[in-house]
């Protein structure tokens, strides 16, 4: 894109994730998804007046874990704060958050991009409460009606703040998809878009290149997966350039990005800091944390994702790019483990979750969680192909119908009668036949033409119905072809 040329963009990311404690931050009540609205609500969640906040020390302990691995300074003593604004999914009319003293600050995240590495600086880790949600009878524009929700009214959310060092959209999705990734390793959140479990939040704005002052920037919300960060944001870089090419200038104003016309639109002015009216929350005392039990979550860290990827490199002595793939999420991780466990060839377990499994998840969308075919399953497949029961290519035809059918590999080949034939005299046999079948290929080979005995081995093993055993097969059919030609050749 040309336009860009003069431009450089500025993007900062916000995420709220949804923290999995069982209770809410404030309250004792159920943070369970999905369940009839207002069902899971008190007096404390839903704002009513004279009752008392206590804080959930779980919540707590997870922003650590994640503070802790993201390299943050946490704070020995941080505070919440109200901050006040009017909307009708938060009946008090603030939403207790923390303002001036976080839970954590100054971390990194280091982004591995097309073999550089990206610094992203997090400029701080916080905790608040999740606000109700609401549903609009028809869409927001012809609503009649709209209804409220108060079960996700103070469920913990965990807000984590980049500073704007991100420059691309594409480092941008890296980025979150990076992040998505410790906070499920770690076990504080889902890290599920699409159930709102984990948010982001875009600040973007663009500069000519090769300066330093910030330009004005817009917020952009609503974007709820990957691809649609990715989007929106090029989306909003472009215009932003077109405004500014025209001799415009940007607002400083918060924009929805609509996924269905693929486009970002003014949602309201911005508010600034002042806008809120922070102040301490009374009713709340200030939160210490001291270093011991710092110390105590540090002893619970898990295998983060680069620790388990360089174990993938040094333990299975898999390329460094198979163990970035397979270590993305920890569920495939975990998958990846159990096959290598029952079919210790780590490379080709590689290749078949990475190429076979994977691009047909891909393809219709689906996760690993969602694999039809169970990790025992597929070792059980390798472990026939290994053997030599079945040949490669049967193999596969034979993954496909456990992808598709969820039955055993071995099942599948007796059902089927899909064994290898490995035996000699049945080769042979087969090969007299189809050699009497293609008389003028046998006469070109013996003229010298090469390529004559590829396609004599592809008639094989179409005969053979993909069954013969290729190694042999090439043998024998040398074998047979080398006496006729030494035979004939008077
Ligand atoms: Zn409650």
């Amino acid at each position: 894109m040309p336009a860009h040329a003069t431009f450089e963009a500025v993007i900062g990311l916000e995420v709220h994730a949804q923290l999995l404690t069982r209770s809410k931050i404030f309250c004792g009540c159920s943070t369970a998804f999905g369940a009839p609205p207002n069902s899971q609500t008190c007096p404390v969640c839903l704002g009513m007046p004279g009752v008392l906040p206590a804080l959930n020390r779980r919540a707590v302990e997870f922003a650590i874990k994640t503070a802790l691995a993201l390299g943050c300074e946490i704070a020995e003593r941080c505070r919440f704060a109200r901050k006040h604004y009017f909307y009708p999914d938060m009946p008090k009319n603030y939403q207790i958050s923390q303002y001036e003293l976080p839970l954590a600050r100054r971390g990194t995240i280091e982004l591995p991009l097309n073999g550089r590495t990206q610094r992203v600086r997090i400029h701080r880790v916080h905790l608040e409460e999740d606000v109700g949600k609401l549903l609009h009878a028809g869409t927001f524009q012809t609503a009649d009606v709209s209804f409220v929700d108060f079960n996700r009214s103070g469920v913990p959310l965990m807000e984590i703040v980049s500073e704007p060092d991100i420059r691309t959209p594409e480092e941008a999705a890296e980025y979150l998809r990076h992040l998505r990734a410790i906070l499920v390793y770690l076990e504080v959140c889902d890290g599920n878009m699409e159930e709102g479990s984990l948010r982001c939040d875009a600040n973007v704005s663009v500069r000519p290149s090769g300066t330093e002052e910030l330009g004005v920037k817009a917020e952009i919300k609503n974007m709820n997966s990957f691809k649609h960060v990715q989007k929106a944001l090029a989306f909003e870089l472009d215009r932003q350039v077109r405004v500014l090419e025209q001799g415009g200038r940007i607002v400083q104003e918060t924009r929805l990005w609509d996924a269905d016309q693929e486009l970002t639109f003014p949602m309201r002015s911005k508010e600034y800091a002042h806008d809120y009216r922070y102040f301490p929350e009374p009713d709340l005392v200030p939160l210490n944390i001291p270093k011991a039990w710092i110390d105590e979550v540090r002893v619970t860290m898990p295998e983060l994702p680069e620790e388990r990827r360089a174990r993938f490199v040094q333990a299975y002595g898999i390329p460094d790019y198979d163990a970035a793939v397979l270590t993305a999420s920890k569920p495939l991780a975990n998958y990846y483990e159990e096959v290598v466990k029952a079919f210790p060839e780590p490379k080709t377990a590689s290749n078949w979750v990475m190429v076979e499994l994977l691009g047909q998840l891909n393809k219709e969308g689906r996760e690993i969680t969602d694999s039809p075919i169970a990790p025992n399953e597929l070792a059980a497949l390798l472990t026939l192909l290994k053997r030599g029961t079945i040949s490669g290519k049967i193999a596969k035809a034979v993954f496909e119908e456990m992808y598709r059918t969820g039955k055993p590999a071995a099942t599948i080949v007796q059902e089927q009668g899909l064994t290898q034939i490995s035996d000699q005299d049945e080769l042979v046999r087969m090969i007299e036949q189809v050699l009497a079948q293609h008389p003028v290929p046998v006469a070109d080979y013996r003229k010298g033409k090469m390529q004559s005995f590829t396609f004599l081995v592809g008639a094989l093993m179409k005969a053979s119905r993909g069954k013969a055993n290729p190694k042999l097969l090439n043998e024998l059919l040398r074998a047979r072809l080398e006496k006729e030609a030494t035979g004939g050749g008077g």
